[in-house]
């Protein structure tokens, strides 16, 4: 019997068990791939990522540094210089922190979650709390009643890493993903030094045109050779519940990914660094595993309020975005907004008024 079972070797995941380890837990992690493994993602660590890792003390890689970003949308450029976006790839970044964490790890694919029992196709794992981290597509969430992903809930995301240089620059365009898919969205490029291009699409569901075709246009159009290409749905700011009595979600599970930009590293960091405290309280100060979903609901309310704020300025992005009026208007505005986000000096929480307080 273990005092936590994570299902999930992601970004969630691996700081869930370095910080209950640390915190005296026995720990076991499930996985259904062994580590490395791929999981699409541009892997970007913003600014307020690396300074929450170093913070924390947690080791990761990185191959790349965005030293300028250069975001086009509505036919307006902008270009933004300052603290770095460091690039990383999940393969090593997610098996670094697994590692780091020390704690006990299997590879099977979990089927659910029944009481302090996790089901896999291999065995049955016992814990006195569960956290799942197992993103996007969670077993653990569907155990708990939550539906799987979908058109409204969230987005479709196509990446590669392509051959090819960019230096220090990264590029962000909107109009590329629109004009491609019709789609509200963007096309990426991030640097990964001198291992390539980590590039991508990502728009909302829709019936847009194949994406894979779209991203190899993109890579193209940067004179970069395109690889094998991989998907994956990508929550938009849709949260699922954190969990019921003993068994917490963290990470995408949850659906914390930041609607308007799809940064979801560190929010998964983030909340699975809280679900490993508010196991620790529940189990070893409260005395009562029921009661960690309270805590943690507690512990994670300012991310809660910050996603759905995000969800707030996606969707009047989405439905004026691409407008040249508006993009004039409020585009240096928003950049700033966003430089400020990214790095951790602001929240979306001063932006709006609780629609609450409105009632
Ligand atoms: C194409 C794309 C690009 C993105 N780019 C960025 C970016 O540049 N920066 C950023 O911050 N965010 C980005 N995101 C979002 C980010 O990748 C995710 O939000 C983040 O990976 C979530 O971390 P997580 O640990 O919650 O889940 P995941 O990283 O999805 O990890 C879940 C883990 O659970 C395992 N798992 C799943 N189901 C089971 C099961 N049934 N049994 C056992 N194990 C299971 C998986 O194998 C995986 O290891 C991107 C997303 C996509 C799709």
């Amino acid at each position: 019997m273990y005092d936590l079972v994570v299902v999930g070797a992601g970004p969630a995941g691996g700081a869930t068990a370095i910080v209950a380890r640390r915190l005296g837990l026995k720990v076991l992690v499930i996985d259904r791939f062994k580590p490395p493994r791929e999981k699409p993602c541009g892997g970007g660590l913003t600014p307020r990522t690396w300074k929450m890792l170093d913070r924390m003390g947690i080791e990761y890689y990185w191959y790349g540094e965005c030293k300028e970003v250069r975001v086009k949308v509505a036919d307006i450029r902008y270009t933004h210089r300052g603290e770095p976006i460091r690039v990383t790839r999940r393969p090593e970044f997610d098996k670094a922190l697994l590692e780091q964490s020390g704690a006990e790890f299997v590879v099977d694919k979990v089927l659910g979650v029944e009481g302090n029992k996790v089901v896999g196709e291999r065995g049955i794992y016992e814990g006195s709390i569960i956290v799942g981290a197992d993103g996007a597509n969670s077993a653990v969430a569907k155990s708990l009643g939550e539906p799987p992903p979908g058109p409204k809930t969230h987005a479709i995301a196509f990446m590669s890493i392509a051959e090819g240089d960019l230096g220090d620059m990264c590029l962000i365009d909107f109009d590329f993903a629109h004009e491609e898919t019709g789609g509200v969205g963007y096309a990426w490029a991030f640097t990964l030094g001198d291992k390539g291009v980590d590039v991508g699409i990502g728009v909302g569901w829709g019936p847009w045109r194949d994406l894979k075709e779209a991203l190899a246009k993109w890579a193209e159009s940067l004179g970069l050779k395109i690889g094998p290409v991989m998907g994956h749905p990508l929550s938009l700011g849709s949260l699922r519940t954190l969990g019921r009595r003993n068994v917490l979600l963290a990470g995408e599970a949850a659906g914390f990914v930041d609607a308007s930009t799809g940064e979801g590293i560190y929010y998964a960091i983030a909340t699975g660094a809280l679900a490993a405290q508010a196991a620790y309280v529940a189990l070893k100060v409260r005395g009562n595993p029921g009661e960690a979903t309270a805590v943690y609901k507690e512990l994670a309310r300012p991310y809660v309020e910050e996603i759905k704020r995000s969800r707030m300025i996606s969707r009047l992005l989405g439905a004026f975005g691409y407008n040249k009026r508006f993009a004039r208007l409020v585009g240096p505005s928003l950049v700033r907004l966003y430089k400020m986000l990214t790095s951790g000096e602001a929240t979306y929480s001063p932006l709006l008024i609780k629609p609450k307080m409105l009632r």
